[in-house]
């Protein structure tokens, strides 16, 4: 497959940009591969400058759950562009989106727009840290909350992808204010809670991690969390960014019955539009300015056009049995893929929560992966093999062993099965050398 208009572009961007990006995986680097520019997309599919044709999971990290262009995104975005593409005032499809969102999610009461995932947990930090008067904040390693620098310890996503364990830039005493621990070692958290749960303010996590690859939380760890919180006075916050609205309407904390002072959005609220949202028990909410001492601002916070697309997307997932086909659609996938990595010596494993999935490259799995270490010890070089000869086959995963991949409506089996005898083929090739 030719790829030399991309090539020629990454020239050009390398000379313009850091790495020729403006997010670092999207540099191919641990794939060991030249990016693809993408020109359009459609569906399930993009369509790169050079004119090939992929079947997409990334889905631009997650807001497409509806696919690329879905006409009602589209049509949203068009209208509201028509009428002013940003005010810097307050709209009524602020009022309607918050509303939307509230009523889907459990554990919200209000809830404040802002414009990425980043700004979401760096904000709901903030908030918890003037709510509570304490400073510590407790995450877990391989999770990713965006890169404030409070969150950028032994961190997923393009950390994990790049091996880069802590930042520069941090400042010693931010970092000095975060405790990072394993994801589901529930002991761990309860001896820190127990020498300092007064200096913490909240515990953050990914309630299903998915940005060091996919770990999912084991039976009893958020409920744990949550009464830890609940003895020590600090806050729970769940950052839903990946999962909001994606593994159902009322995400993760609907999915495991377990609700969080706090969470945090984007993505799929904004249908890729850039949006964020964080919100949560009112009476925390209410330190925010202007009714309280937490400052938090944005010039296009709420902005018309996202705030459109938002509420065409939740529009279209509230429509009877959507999340249940995504599920069965995940199902599908998952046992035509496992079928096809059992029938090659089980060169890796599949972890799949609805339509996120996680191919998980190690031959020596013996079950799921439970945190960071155990994600570690898989074969990032069989997935950079695999992935390079899936994007030769037309099927573009994550640039990265360490990424999910997601499946949207627009998915559909025909898809799904061309994307497993694409897997079949390249694994033939790659497990007989
Ligand atoms: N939290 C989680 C769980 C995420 O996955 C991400 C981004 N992948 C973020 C926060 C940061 O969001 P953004 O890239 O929009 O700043």
């Amino acid at each position: 497959m030719l790829r030399e208009r991309s090539a020629a572009l990454f020239d050009r961007a390398t000379k313009l940009m850091p790495g020729g990006v403006n997010s670092p995986v999207r540099a191919f680097v641990s794939v060991n591969e030249s990016p693809i520019f993408i020109e359009r997309a459609a569906g399930p599919h993009v369509f790169d400058v050079d004119g090939n044709k992929y079947t997409d999971f990334v889905c631009s990290w997650g807001p497409l759950i509806l696919g690329h262009a879905h006409p009602a995104v589209v049509e949203a975005v068009k209208t509201a562009a028509s009428a002013g593409t940003s005010f810097g005032a307050t709209t009524e499809r602020e009022v309607e989106l918050a509303e939307r969102v509230i009523e889907a999610v459990p554990s919200l009461e209000v809830i404040r727009f802002v414009n990425s995932g980043t700004e979401a947990t760096m904000s709901a930090l903030r908030l918890a840290r003037g709510f509570t008067g304490r400073d510590r904040v407790i995450k877990f390693s391989g999770c990713y909350h965006g890169h404030a620098d409070a969150f950028l310890t032994d961190a997923g996503s393009g950390l994990a992808t790049l091996g880069i364990p802590a930042s520069a830039g941090v400042p010693e005493g931010t970092a000095r204010d975060t405790v990072t621990l394993p994801y589901n070692d529930l002991a761990a958290v309860e001896s820190m809670m127990k020498a300092s749960g007064s200096e913490i303010a909240a515990i953050i996590l990914e309630p299903i991690a998915c940005n060091m690859g996919m770990v999912k939380p084991i039976a009893g760890f958020l409920e744990g969390l949550r009464s830890l919180c609940d003895q020590h006075g600090s806050l729970l916050i769940f950052d839903e960014v990946i999962t909001g609205f994606r593994v159902g309407l009322g995400g993760a904390q609907a999915h495991y019955g377990v609700l969080p002072d706090l969470s945090t959005f984007g993505k799929v609220i904004g249908a890729g539009l850039p949006v964020g949202a964080y919100g949560g028990r009112a009476d925390i909410m209410q330190k925010i300015a202007p009714l309280g001492p937490v400052y938090q601002a944005g010039t296009l916070s709420g902005n018309p056009l996202a705030m459109a697309a938002g509420i065409a997307a939740l529009t279209e997932l509230s429509k009877p049995g959507v999340y249940d086909a995504l599920e069965e659609r995940g199902q599908y996938f998952e046992s035509k893929l496992s079928a096809v990595l059992d029938k090659h010596g089980q060169p890796g494993l599949l972890n799949r929560a609805g339509s996120i999935f996680y191919l998980w490259m190690n031959p020596d799995a013996s079950g799921a992966p439970n945190n960071y270490d155990d994600i570690k010890q898989g074969r990032p070089e069989l997935y950079a093999q695999l992935f390079t000869k899936l994007l030769d086959r037309g099927v573009y995963l994550a640039p990265s062993g360490f990424e999910v991949g997601f499946i949207s409506t627009a998915h559909t089996q025909s898809e799904l099965d061309s994307t497993v005898s694409a897997i079949d083929d390249a694994l033939a090739q790659i497990m007989s050398v």
